[in-house]
């Protein structure tokens, strides 16, 4: 009937167009009706073809994996089945929409994905706006995290109706995640590796030449390690790389960078820390590490430098490579400032 309501100007005027004919060449009564009856056969296969076609359609998005919805922007109009796969607890949109207007009241504010307002539009504005480029949501369901990719277009500008598919992303979202994870951490210990120090320096020299904060390294070295592994086996010396390193972590603060660049040398990028206050707490690693004695009883040796004007990646690390290398040569188990 949605087709009839459509073209009903059309087919009126088509009927008087053809009454006109009947009438102008005297077609008998038995013709006329012939005729007509034809017409009507003709639209209703019309009708039915388009119905089925439809019907068709609407089984393909109903059965697609991916959820396809329809919203005003102010709400959610329509969706398909699959959106009730992750929305378990409503049986359609009504139920839906008392609760939630929107499926943005499910996305994580996170950095890489699309929030509830970016740039100050609204999700889907936004996602209208920026097409060419592939955007994801992450979308928390009832203690559930799950990663889509995310795209919108406009299907009735003019009722404000637009068409949303999100396609389900959290098995390569994880998978992406341990590689970065894997790329950037330290096997052993799980504390950064060498590849995550250098990145983090670089950014730490960037932000301190652009706002001027301090910060500062301190690099440290187990003593004669190679005697553990010597007298007690590699094991043994893996055992008391994590259990140190999980020691220091606990002393150190959050927002400290504590990587593992060697075998048994580590460093710990200080940001918004003077050299000074450096100095210090490589003393109380020192002092702690010393009264430690867990598994092994070990010490180590520490080399302090403080981020100096007219510095750059290579000369803080030379000073703080150097003072390092002088606490091992005038006795081990002290910290020298570079
Ligand atoms: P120094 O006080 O001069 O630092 O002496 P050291 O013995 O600690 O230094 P050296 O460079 O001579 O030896 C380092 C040892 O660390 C040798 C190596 O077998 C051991 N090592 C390096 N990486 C690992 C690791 O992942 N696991 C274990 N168990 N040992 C490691
Ligand atoms: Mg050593
Ligand atoms: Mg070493």
């Amino acid at each position: 009937m949605g087709l009839y309501k459509k073209y009903s100007f059309f087919v009126n005027i088509l009927l008087a167009y053809l009454l006109v004919i009947f009438v102008t060449l005297k077609l008998s009564l038995i013709w006329i009706i012939a005729l007509i009856t034809l017409l009507f056969v003709g639209i209703s296969i019309l009708f039915y073809h388009y119905n089925e076609q439809k019907h068709y359609y609407k089984d393909i998005i109903d059965n697609s994996l991916n959820i396809v919805l329809v919203s005003d922007m102010s709400r959610i109009v329509s969706a398909n089945k699959t959106f009730f796969k992750y929305f378990k607890g409503y049986r359609n949109i009504e139920e839906f929409s008392q609760k939630h207007h929107c499926i943005c009241d499910f996305f994580v504010e996170e950095e890489g994905y699309i929030s509830q307002i970016n740039d100050g539009l609204s999700w889907i504005k936004y996602l209208l706006k920026n097409k060419v480029v592939y955007h994801k949501a992450k979308v928390k369901i009832n203690e559930n995290v799950y990663y889509f990719s995310i795209s919108a277009s406009v299907l009735d500008e003019k009722n404000n109706l637009y068409g949303v598919i999100l396609s389900d992303i959290t098995e390569q979202e994880h998978y992406k995640k341990e590689l970065e994870s894997l790329a950037i951490n330290d096997a052993l210990t799980n504390i950064g590796n060498r590849r995550f120090f250098h990145q983090k320096f670089d950014e730490q020299i960037v932000l301190t030449q652009r706002y001027n904060h301090p910060f500062s390294l301190v690099i440290f070295d187990i003593d004669f390690f190679k005697k553990v592994n010597d007298n007690y086996g590699h094991d043994m010396g893996d055992k008391v790389l994590v259990e140190y390193t999980k020691y220091i972590s606990s002393i150190l603060r959050d927002t400290d960078i504590f990587c593992r660049i060697g075998g048994e040398e580590f460093i710990v990028i200080l940001p918004n820390t003077t050299k000074d206050k450096a100095y210090l707490l490589a003393q109380k690693l020192r002092e702690s590490v010393e009264n430690y004695k867990e598994i092994l009883p070990i010490t180590m040796s520490f080399g302090v430098a403080g981020y100096e004007k007219g510095d750059d990646d290579t000369s803080i690390y030379k000073r703080v490579d150097v003072a390092l290398y002088k606490a091992k040569e005038t006795g081990r188990n002290k910290v020298v400032l570079g």
